[in-house]
């Protein structure tokens, strides 16, 4: 297998299609092909990305709940209120596996 790299900034073709990022300006002559149909890739994941979010409500409803579980539980800890935390890591858990299911994408 035949990897290409920048001279000038040693990225890797492997690193620039996980960044999707140039690391200099010589980058580009580097990775011309490569480039084309990583460019097509890169912009048709966010394309993608894009459309899902704000469909799902209950998601995002979940989300903040979440996000308030969280600061809950770091509180909660914070007092020592180890019974507390316990409940609320619960449902945090299970507001987390909730979402995974819809999550599967990303791997
Ligand atoms: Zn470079």
């Amino acid at each position: 297998m035949r990897t290409t790299s920048c001279p000038q900034c040693g990225m890797s073709a492997a690193e620039f299609g996980e960044s999707g990022q140039l690391g200099c300006a010589a980058c580009y002559r580097v990775f011309k092909e490569t480039l084309v149909p990583l460019f097509k890739q890169i912009h048709g994941n966010e394309f993608h990305r894009g459309k899902i979010p704000v469909s799902d409500p209950s998601r995002q409803q979940a989300r903040r709940e979440l996000i308030d579980l969280r600061r809950a539980l770091k509180k909660a800890v914070g007092q020592e209120a180890y019974e507390q935390a316990a409940k609320l890591r619960d449902r945090i858990n299970e507001l987390e596996r909730g979402s995974e299911r819809r999550h599967v994408v990303h791997g």
